[in-house]
């Protein structure tokens, strides 16, 4: 048994699933469950109507119609048969989406949120699996809402395993082909519930836990894991092999290539993890594994755009203390910052943060109150892994650091 994931890059116009199909031909479909993202960057676009439909009522239609508009021409360029079942089945999806947005009367934007994203999957997929059959690749649609149970912390919901392994067992069956939707879930309502943006990695290995799959392959629009993002890095270096626990750090650090709760499934399991590129197949890729040495041993960077360094130290040169900093600790926990690093002195307190969920505004309200607060916006967090003299004095040179760390193994730096 074989899992893949075809994220929305590999499947982002005809072309891209064009390829899907000649990829499983190259490595085989049997005994093989894919897991698929919304196309290209539908997620997104989905976002905009979700939004409009809470703000913006008058752009809704339309925010909805850019959404049709670009899967419409993925049908057209992939079927020439315009009667074919394929269009009758996405046009009723994009029924459903509009009878749940006339009829919906719940203000929970993170419930609302749920029931609309999943859209793009639902969509890709029902698309994807029609091509595959047309072309004589049998395949076998299952809703994944089904399978994955979670709770209802919509837009990060957590995995009910029992459950979800339950589910699994009773029904799935492993010798065929079949496609499912990454990203979704549902909760004990059965409303649909998601993992957290870009969660279809997580899918992946979920399913292949539950159905204790050989391996997992996750396809993407790189070589590999490399050293360090390509977008942001010049000559990033391919990585033949990794450990789980290196491949842990890189995702907790930020190497967007993995998410991040990926990898704690697999490595219970022992299940390797291949990442490699949907466009050249038949190279190697990188192979995450048990006790694997970083192979080649090299430094690894990773860097996070538009974080917020916040610098607190006390009003009257008292010390920060525990009761303190577990105060500090509640505010950030409170309006959902995400903590990447934090350091602190005697009377000063710095922490890095995500302001994923847009509250840094209240928060900053609430810590002017009690401490003496400066604010950096739009800084970056550069992360070091394996990190050496050279490199580090490389990456510095040019910028302006306002807070260092290290540890033996890591250094983070945050810069202007
Ligand atoms: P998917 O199509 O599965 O959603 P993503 O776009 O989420 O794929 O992930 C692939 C991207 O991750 C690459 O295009 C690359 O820019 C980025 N990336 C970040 N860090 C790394 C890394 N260490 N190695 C490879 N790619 C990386
Ligand atoms: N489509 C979702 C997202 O863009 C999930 C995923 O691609 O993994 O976040
Ligand atoms: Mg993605």
């Amino acid at each position: 048994m074989q899992v893949f994931k075809f994220g929305g890059a590999s499947v982002r116009d005809a072309n891209g699933i064009k390829n899907l199909a000649s990829v499983l031909k190259l490595v085989g479909s049997a005994n093989t469950l894919i897991v698929v993202s919304a196309m290209g960057k539908t997620t997104n676009a989905i976002e905009i109507v979700i939004k409009n439909y809470f703000n913006n009522k008058a752009e809704l239609q339309s925010s909805i119609q850019d959404v049709k508009k670009y899967h419409n021409q993925i049908l057209l360029d992939l079927f020439t048969n315009e009667k074919h079942i394929v269009f009758k089945k996405v046009t009723l999806l994009f029924e459903e989406l509009n009878v749940f947005l006339k009829s919906n009367k719940s203000p929970d934007y993170n419930f609302v949120y749920d029931q609309i994203i999943g859209f793009g999957e639902l969509i890709s997929t029902t698309i994807i699996n029609e091509y595959l059959n047309t072309i004589g690749l049998k395949s076998n649609w299952l809703d994944v809402r089904e399978y994955i149970k979670t709770d209802n912390y919509y837009r990060s919901a957590n995995v009910n395993w029992e459950q979800t392994q339950k589910q699994i067992s009773a029904t799935f069956n492993k010798s065929i082909l079949n496609i499912t939707q990454g990203f979704l879930g549902s909760d004990s309502n059965n409303f649909t519930t998601t993992l957290g943006r870009e969660g279809s990695d997580y899918t992946a290995a979920i399913f292949a836990y539950c159905l204790n799959a050989e391996h997992v392959t996750i396809w993407k629009d790189v070589p590999g894991v490399l050293n360090a993002d390509p977008r942001y890095f010049e000559n990033a270096q391919l990585l033949n092999k990794i450990s789980y626990r290196e491949a842990i750090e890189l995702a907790f650090y930020g190497a967007s290539v993995i998410h991040p709760k990926t990898l704690q499934p697999l490595q219970r399991k022992e299940i390797p993890l291949y990442v490699k590129s949907f466009l050249h197949p038949e190279q190697p890729g990188t192979m995450v594994a048990k006790e694997m040495s970083l192979e080649p041993n090299i430094p690894c960077f990773i860097v996070k755009k538009n974080q917020v360094l916040i610098a607190l130290s006390s009003l009257d040169f008292s010390y920060i203390v525990e009761e303190n900093i577990s105060e500090i600790f509640n505010l950030l926990h409170v309006y959902k910052m995400k903590v990447h690093v934090i350091q602190n002195s005697a009377i000063s307190f710095s922490v890095c943060v995500d302001n994923v969920y847009g509250n840094l505004e209240v928060l900053l309200q609430q810590l002017k109150a009690k401490f003496k607060v400066m604010c950096y916006n739009n800084v970056s967090l550069y992360t070091i892994r394996h990190y050496n003299k050279p490199v580090v004095e490389q990456l510095e040179k040019d910028k302006v650091v306002l807070l260092k760390q290290l540890t033996e193994e890591t250094m983070q730096l945050i810069c202007e």
